[in-house]
């Protein structure tokens, strides 16, 4: 599908790019590395990363001179900082090439390493012919890879620090999983509709107005060859997760499972939870504390619409997410 990176076979777990220094290897140009534990360790544990160094995989040596953009910050050169080689050509047809083949490889995003002419995500430093810098610029491979992926979640190390960035991004690879996972199983309208069943409480946390989209596009599946279906359905999806969810959103949805318990929540239940979404929506608790009590009212009353629902466990719980405030 246009913009996506599929790959032919689907793979346990999920494929995420990522910068080879975070991984610790010593491809820097001074020879050192940039491990993030969060990324190899923590979340290492639930996905199988696809390290890319541009600047070595261009054929350029460890160590090395260091380089940065120069110019035009939509259009950059990328030159050696002392003696002001021009590398941009050499790395322009290395990232063309190896974007086209990390189109076979089936990720579910990228995660840039923050700063680096070659792989910073945004705010690289861009500088004039002068010499003065502004942080206005987009690393030359990273650049690449999102205008060939532009709907493929992607985010930096450092950005990754943030919870809710952090909370946003993991959903967004899962999900993007669950979704390639279901593609697999094949391009039928039943396995459209399940997806969307499935998924339709968290699309609505991102946003209301492509949750209806989507709706209406799966209510008209029937007209629609299953190409098209599957490209526009993950089209809307990937542009609906790209929104983030907010507690406003959040506390909407979670109004909405309340719904589901119509004459079956006592008052006290009922006061309780309303208590604790109120409490949440205001900045007061963390999202985990009204989700834990719903899925909680879920198996306590055997929900069977929401027990399906990946809104309420959408990634592992060892990734303590949904902790903060
Ligand atoms: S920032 Fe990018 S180019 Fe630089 S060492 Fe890390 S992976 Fe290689």
């Amino acid at each position: 599908m246009p913009g996506d990176a599929a790959a032919e076979s689907p793979s346990e777990r999920i494929r995420l790019g990522v910068s080879s220094c975070l991984m610790g290897e010593k491809v820097r140009y001074d020879g050192g590395h940039k491990l993030d534990r969060f990324l190899r360790d923590t979340l290492g544990s639930f996905v199988e990363y696809v390290p890319v160094c541009p600047e070595v995989e261009c054929g350029l040596a460890v160590p090395r001179e260091a380089m940065r953009l120069v110019g035009d910050p939509e259009a950059p050169r990328l030159l050696t900082s002392r003696s002001g080689v021009d590398l941009t050509d050499r790395m322009l047809a290395w990232a063309k090439e190896r974007v086209e083949r990390l189109a076979g490889e089936g990720l579910c995003g990228f995660v840039f390493k923050s700063g680096s002419p070659s792989s910073g995500m945004e705010r690289v430093k861009v500088y004039t012919p002068e010499g003065m810098p502004s942080k206005t610029g987009v690393g030359i491979f990273a650049r690449a890879f999102m205008d060939r992926f532009p709907l493929l979640p992607v985010e930096e190390e450092g950005r990754l620090n943030d919870p809710k960035l952090r909370e946003n991004f993991i959903e967004r690879i899962f999900t993007l999983k669950r979704w390639r996972d279901s593609l697999a199983h094949g391009k039928t309208r039943g396995n459209l509709v399940d997806f969307h069943t499935r998924n339709k409480l968290l699309v609505l946390s991102h946003s209301p107005e492509l949750y209806r989209a989507l709706g209406r596009w799966v209510a008209h599946a029937k007209g629609h060859e299953a190409e098209e279906l599957f490209a526009e359905y993950q089209k809307l999806l990937l542009e609906a997760l790209q929104l983030k969810a907010t507690p406003r959103k959040n506390a909407n949805v979670l109004q909405h499972c309340m719904g589901y318990f119509k004459g079956v929540l006592g008052p006290d239940e009922k006061q309780e939870l309303l208590e604790v979404i109120e409490r949440y929506r205001g900045g007061l608790i963390p999202l985990i504390v009204p989700a834990t009590l719903v899925n909680h009212y879920v198996r306590k009353y055997d929900e069977p619409y929401l027990r399906l629902q990946t809104y309420l466990n959408p990634h592992p719980v060892e990734l303590q997410l949904r902790n903060h405030v």
